[in-house]
């Protein structure tokens, strides 16, 4: 779906991704981990092109994107992102949090977004709560909300940057099955986490970053079972 070559991002003299090349295949699920401040947030940004990199190549259906005459709005709707502070519209309710983008963005019906809308809420569970504003729900309701936001959308891949870090522990698991279904349902997901179970059992491959390079990657049995790099061993340990 993506891939990214010779990507770098500096914030003045500060580089904080240094020659990342990265790929995502369609219905893959990619975990990003990683200790604080090693680029993880910062990676998915430019990727979503939140964050303009300073340098390299984001390909896309066979084409940089990056070129000046891309549409980025158009790139960035393909690409859903799920937020640790979610992110929702407080002034909006449940439903309409998820149908606002499609009405908007990609013009369609009211009605056909709200049937659209109500089934990925009912996917989530969240089915029962459409009249709702975000500040009656519980953080992980929100956050259940936040990805049939995302889905609604109906995007080529969901990113996640730590959806479960901001959550009380009783809602990691709701959270995290959702995403697991989301898995297993074949979505492509990149997935920045601190949930090692999470990454272990869910991942077809996982990343490790470090200083803002990636540093070792490998399918989870390869990263968690038998990683190669002294700092991976580590950051693992500290896990364990
Ligand atoms: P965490 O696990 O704490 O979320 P992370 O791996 O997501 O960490 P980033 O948020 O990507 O790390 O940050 C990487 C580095 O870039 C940090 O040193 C951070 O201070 C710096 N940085 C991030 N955003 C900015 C910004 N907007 N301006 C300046 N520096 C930034
Ligand atoms: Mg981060």
């Amino acid at each position: 779906v993506i891939d990214i070559q010779h990507l770098k991002k500096n914030f003045g003299q500060h580089e904080v991704l240094k020659d990342i090349d990265f790929s995502v295949n369609k219905g893959e699920v990619v975990c990003i981990i990683g200790s604080s401040g090693s680029g993880k947030s910062t990676l998915l940004r430019c990727i979503n092109l939140l964050e303009k990199p300073t340098a390299g190549e984001i390909i896309y259906n066979g084409e940089n994107i990056l070129d000046s005459k891309h549409d980025i709005f158009a790139y960035r709707s393909k690409l859903g992102m799920v937020f640790q502070q979610f992110n929702l519209f407080n002034n909006m309710d449940v439903l309409h949090n998820c149908t606002v983008g499609p009405a908007k963005i990609l013009k369609q019906p009211e009605e056909a977004a709200k049937k659209i809308a109500m089934g990925y809420l009912e996917q989530v569970g969240m089915e029962n709560f459409i009249n709702a504003k975000p500040e009656q729900l519980s953080g992980g309701q929100k956050q259940r909300v936040a990805i049939a936001r995302a889905l609604s959308m109906k995007p080529d891949a969901l990113l996640f940057d730590e959806p479960t870090s901001a959550l009380d522990p009783e809602m990691v698991g709701e959270v995290l099955k959702v995403m697991k279904d989301l898995a297993n349902s074949g979505l492509t997901m990149i997935v920045v986490t601190h949930e090692m179970e999470f990454a272990k059992e869910v991942s077809d491959r996982v990343i490790f970053m470090d200083q803002g390079v990636i540093l070792e990657q490998g399918s989870p049995d390869d990263i968690f079972n038998h990683p190669k790099e002294v700092r991976t061993k580590q950051f693992l340990e500290r896990y364990l």
